[in-house]
């Protein structure tokens, strides 16, 4: 589905009223930026598997990959200070022919450095050599992880999903990582397998810790929770199971002014494959680049502007303020985490 479509679909919503209006009622401002800590950079929408809860759109027939020269710029703007993070997304990262590279000069500016990896590529030869770029620059490796039975993994990431994500999260354990003591780190994001907002976190941590470790003898180190964003396939599998109605009405009525104040857009900025910048991955899929008549490419990055710009949003924003929020670091909501 084009993104005009899918933006058609999120305006006509009848659950709700729209969030532009919620979240203006309940902070009294527009939604803005406050800092840039976080530049995250979507390498590609290539992707080994094609997910169903996938926001992306990714897929093996994708042929959208960031270029060297667009990789460049991301890094001179990593090397600004007010920049802690490095998040690489995609796709499956590993599948951008210069993310070795990228890996090593970034992980020499001494920053944290986050891949958001589907594990299952690691098992395949031609990226295996992957684990040891990882370990070797300290990378934090975060994977998608829905379900702690293989039933319901594999129902959203693909047959034999489940079984293979365990064999990489071995792999990566061998090398020091997931274990509690100065480790290398390995997160895990949980999203629900159905069309309803995730459990608590600490409680689903605790519960991923003991199965994982009691039934396949695997450790990591911490559980984040994301909402379905109701974006992409996800939308589409929401339309035609006949659940987007009643799950734009639940994210709308879970709406939570706290987490609402603690968006990660406020904090981030994303970077898409062709140096495109947007608010977030989300706005990114939805074709919203930053607006307001901001720099809204990578060549005219300019930090003091981009820092206090005002957020484009629509009705898929919800789906970051329900509950106790959720964004690519968890919950929001300080102490629910
Ligand atoms: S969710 Fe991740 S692994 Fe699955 S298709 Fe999308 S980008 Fe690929
Ligand atoms: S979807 Fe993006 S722009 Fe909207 S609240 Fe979430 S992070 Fe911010």
């Amino acid at each position: 589905m084009d993104t005009n479509e899918q933006l058609r679909i999120l305006g006509s919503t009848t659950g709700c009223i729209s969030f532009k209006e919620r979240f203006e009622r309940s902070s009294k401002a527009s939604l803005a930026a406050t800092k840039i800590n976080v530049l995250q950079i979507n390498v590609g929408k290539r992707c080994n598997l094609s997910c169903r809860h996938c926001h992306v759109d990714a897929g093996p027939e994708r042929t959208e990959i960031m270029s060297r020269k667009i990789l460049n710029a991301c890094l001179d703007i990593a090397k600004q200070k007010e920049i802690s993070t490095i998040d690489i997304t995609g796709g499956s990262p590993e599948m951008n022919p210069h993310l070795g590279w990228f890996l090593c000069e970034a992980g020499k500016l001494d920053k944290r450095l986050i891949v958001r990896s589907n594990l299952v590529i690691l098992l395949e030869d031609a990226y295996a050599g992957f684990i040891d770029v990882y370990a070797k620059n300290r990378v934090e490796v975060v994977t998608s992880l829905p379900d702690y039975h293989d039933d319901g993994t594999n129902r959203q990431r693909g047959s034999g999903a489940f079984t293979r994500i365990i064999q990489a999260m071995r792999l990566l354990n061998q090398k020091d990582y997931g274990r509690e003591e100065r480790s290398l780190v390995l997160n895990i994001m949980h999203n629900p397998v159905g069309a309803y907002l995730p459990g608590a976190q600490k409680a689903l941590e605790a519960e991923y810790k003991k199965r994982l470790f009691t039934e396949h003898g695997v450790v990591f180190n911490r559980l984040f929770c994301i909402t379905n964003m109701p974006v992409g396939r996800y939308l589409e599998y929401l339309l035609n199971s006949g659940n987007f109605e009643d799950y734009m009405a639940g994210l709308c009525e879970a709406y939570n002014p706290l987490a609402a104040e603690n968006v990660m857009c406020r904090s981030t900025i994303s970077v898409g494959w062709d140096g495109t910048l947007y608010d977030c991955d989300f706005n990114q899929m939805l074709g919203l680049r930053v607006n307001h008549g901001m720099p809204d490419m990578i060549m005219d990055f300019n930090i003091e502007k981009l820092r206090s710009r005002k957020i484009v949003i629509g009705n898929h924003c919800y789906g970051c303020t329900a509950g106790i929020g959720s964004s690519c670091q968890g919950a929001t909501v300080v102490g629910a985490g």
